[in-house]
């Protein structure tokens, strides 16, 4: 038993403490970020190939620590386990609506994408936050849209249908992010309250030449058609990409082709950037 004993003393490496110790540190300056305020937002511009403009910008939580730049799939997993993530979403989303509600009244087919994660929607009055947002911006909800993964469909409770249920009849949009990394088939789309699906740059990325026949992309767009859903390419990199893409009448491209992730305060070029592109 001494021996056991001893065995799983020893099983605790020093780099484990130093990686406990990271991750606290780190959980530390992610709380301290968010009462201070500095999560900070990108867009990226979004562009419909039919209008040929940018009609959508999605808004991505950035977290500069020190002059150094956390990547998003560091700190979102860390503040969807920490509870951080409702305040992290809601900081988003009202940065967003205001840094863009000039530029969606313009146009009122122009819209702003927000990711939302499941830990958010377990909340109650997830819904009741989106609507006051919206409100206090003077965006309406119909150029709002939540971009959720399948996964939260997994164990979804009553009252997360519900709610996401109110706000799509309030007039916001939901779109299916990273479409086909799930593990639910094609068909289970037709069940699922969403409007417009986002096919994950894994996909994407599977077009080289752009003479390949890949079925599963064009089985992707057309199956999201014939249910009626709108479907965004993500990860857009070549203009081989782009036009293969739009062979297959995707609806919207997103992508480094047309412009990264910007601050709010450059959305007039990136717009310009993704025009010319
Ligand atoms: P996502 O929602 O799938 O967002 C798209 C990611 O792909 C972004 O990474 C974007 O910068 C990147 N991307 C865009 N175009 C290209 C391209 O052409 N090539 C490649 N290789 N990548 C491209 P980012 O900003 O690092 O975000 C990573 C993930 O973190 C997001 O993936 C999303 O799941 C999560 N995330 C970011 N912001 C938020 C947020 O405010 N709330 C929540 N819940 N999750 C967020
Ligand atoms: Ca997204
Ligand atoms: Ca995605
Ligand atoms: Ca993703």
């Amino acid at each position: 038993a001494k021996a056991a004993g001893k065995n799983r003393f020893l099983r605790f490496h020093p780099d484990m403490m130093t990686a406990l110790v990271q991750r606290t540190d780190m959980l530390t300056g992610l709380q301290l970020a968010v009462a201070r305020r500095e999560i900070s937002v990108g867009f990226q511009p979004i562009v419909s190939p039919r209008m040929a403009q940018v009609v959508q910008f999605e808004a991505l939580a950035r977290w500069n620590r020190d002059g150094e730049r956390v990547p998003p799939s560091v700190f979102i997993p860390m503040a969807e386990r920490s509870g951080l993530i409702g305040e992290i979403g809601a900081e988003v989303m009202a940065r967003g609506l205001v840094r863009l509600a000039p530029w969606l009244s313009q146009d009122l087919s122009r819209s702003l994408a927000v990711n939302v994660s499941g830990v958010q929607l377990q909340e109650p009055d997830f819904a009741d936050g989106v609507i006051s947002l919206a409100e206090a911006s003077g965006v309406g909800l119909y150029q709002l849209v939540l971009e959720v993964t399948e996964s939260v469909f997994f164990d979804a409770d009553s009252s997360l249908i519900k709610q996401l249920a109110s706000l799509r009849e309030a007039g916001a949009r939901v779109a299916l992010d990273d479409f086909g990394t799930g593990y639910s088939s094609l068909g289970r789309l037709q069940d699922l309250p969403v409007d417009t699906v986002k096919i994950d740059k894994s996909f994407v990325s599977m077009v080289r030449t752009g003479r390949e026949r890949l079925p599963i992309l064009s089985s992707m767009i057309n199956m999201a058609h014939s249910l009626g859903l709108t479907v965004t390419a993500e990860g857009v990199e070549t203009a081989a990409q782009a036009d293969y893409l739009m062979a297959l009448e995707c609806d919207s491209l997103q992508g480094y082709l047309f412009s990264l992730p910007v601050a709010g305060s450059r959305l007039e070029l990136a717009v310009q950037q993704a025009d010319e592109a």
